[in-house]
């Protein structure tokens, strides 16, 4: 909505010249009346010019006293603040902001406040145009006191945003001379602030949650090793078995943790290094050997036998794969096949990119799970993850590691058809001169 000052700027200025020209006219009349009479020789001198002096009075006195009041009273259209220099900085404000007289009447509002709240009006008072009830209070507030006041209140619309409102009194300028105390209305979308605070919650939160359930399962072994099974050398042995698969649990989840903040720190620097990733994906798979052949599963591998070079961090690169195979042989493993493979192709925009996919043919996943599928410790079956070793965050890095290396990182799956995640790396550009 296009806010327009031109006309309060006139209007401020149009009774004046109105009034002038009325008195004047009047004073104009008088004083020819009373030139006649003096020429006529019915008035003396002295007597026509204390008339005249009676008649300017009546006609000036009582529109400057109404002035005076009016402009200690605040009253519409004669308010000395209806300046343009103060119309063009409350315009010019990124966020929404509305200047409110001492009564609450907005005198201006920028383009943005209007969109927040379209039905504030100028010179209309803001409390009824205005519905959160914070808003209100602290308005109301403000006006009492004439002090500072900030509220945080949940707008519901077009959207759910958080807001802050900033009420600050502003002493402005006015024509006599004095100062007239408004307050400026600024409102503050704090929704991107709240989102980043709640994720670090929910992540501390989850993350103290992975590490207590084996730190507590280990002291619960300890002590029933210690208490009742002291002496049984059958259970001794199952439960060492378990506290290790526990104790790995544990180091695992702290080692992606570490992983994820590294990643994470260095997201804005793209990997530079030329490496040729077929060799890396061979090592990966090669190394899960014994997990496929554990899960009775077969890795079919489908790579070039020439180079295909990237830019990227061979390390990161390393855990990238793991974690798409492992998955693909812990959860995939009833489909017995898993095939890795590699191919160039284009993007949508027409860079050449290199593609690396993970199929699978196990019970895929449902699709209202896959926009969630790389957040932290998001987990289609908890239980099944936990049972697997998994800790809720292989593919958060997998996703942080394509983004750090300027890639994509696309998940299909056909339910009881398999799933496959591919991976896409903008393509190296060639040595200068080839
Ligand atoms: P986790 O450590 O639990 O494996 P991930 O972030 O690697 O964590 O995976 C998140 C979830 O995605 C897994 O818990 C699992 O439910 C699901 N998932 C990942 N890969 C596959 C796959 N190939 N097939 C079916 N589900 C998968």
């Amino acid at each position: 909505m296009a806010i327009d000052d031109s006309s309060s700027s006139s209007s401020y200025f149009a009774p004046w010249s109105d009034r002038l020209r009325h008195s004047a006219i009047i004073l104009l009349v008088a004083g020819l009346a009373l030139s006649v009479f003096v020429a006529t020789g019915e008035l003396g001198v002295a007597r026509a010019i204390a008339a005249f002096i009676c008649i300017a009075a009546a006609a000036l006195v009582p529109w400057r006293l109404h002035d005076a009041v009016t402009s200690r009273e605040d009253v519409r259209g004669v308010n000395p603040v209806e300046a343009a220099a103060v119309s063009a900085v409350v315009a010019g404000m990124p966020d929404p902001a509305v200047l409110l007289d001492r009564a609450g009447r907005v005198l201006h509002l920028n383009a943005a406040a209007a969109q927040l709240a379209p039905a504030l009006r100028k010179n209309e008072l803001a409390q009824f145009a205005l519905r959160s009830p914070e808003i209100i209070t602290a308005l109301r507030e403000a006006i009492a006191t004439t002090e500072p006041r900030r509220a945080t209140y949940l707008d519901h619309v077009p959207v759910d945003r958080w807001m802050e409102l900033i009420i600050t009194p502003v002493p402005v300028p006015t024509l006599f001379g004095g100062t007239d105390k408004c307050m400026l209305m600024t409102f503050h979308d704090q929704t991107p602030l709240r989102r980043v605070e709640e994720m670090r919650a929910d992540f501390v939160a989850n993350a103290s949650h992975e590490l207590r359930t084996p730190l507590a399962a280990l002291s619960g072994f300890i002590d029933t090793l210690q208490g009742p099974a002291k002496d049984d050398v059958k259970a001794r042995e199952r439960f060492l078995g378990i506290m290790h698969a526990q104790a790995t649990r544990m180091a695992r989840l702290i080692d992606d943790l570490l992983s994820l903040s590294r990643v994470e720190l260095s997201a804005h620097v793209r990997p530079d290094t030329s490496v040729d990733i077929v060799p890396i994906i061979r090592q990966v798979a090669d190394g899960l050997e014994p997990l496929a052949h554990e899960r009775q599963v077969r890795i079919e591998i489908d790579l070039p036998e020439l180079p295909v070079t990237i830019a990227g961090d061979r390390e990161e690169l390393l855990r990238l794969f793991e974690n798409l195979i492992e998955n693909a042989l812990k959860y995939g493993a009833s489909g017995g096949k898993v095939i890795v493979s590699l191919v160039r192709a284009s993007s949508a925009d027409g860079t050449p990119e290199v593609r690396v996919l993970v199929r699978d043919f196990g019970p895929g996943i449902a699709p209202e799970h896959l926009p969630r599928l790389t957040e932290r410790f998001y987990r289609v079956d908890v239980g099944d993850s936990r049972a697997q070793g998994g800790t809720g965050l292989g593919l958060s890095l997998v996703k942080h590691i394509v983004n750090r290396h300027r890639g994509r990182l696309l998940i299909e799956s056909v339910p009881k058809n398999g799933a496959t995640f591919t991976a896409c790396f903008p393509q190296a550009k060639p040595p200068v001169g080839t």
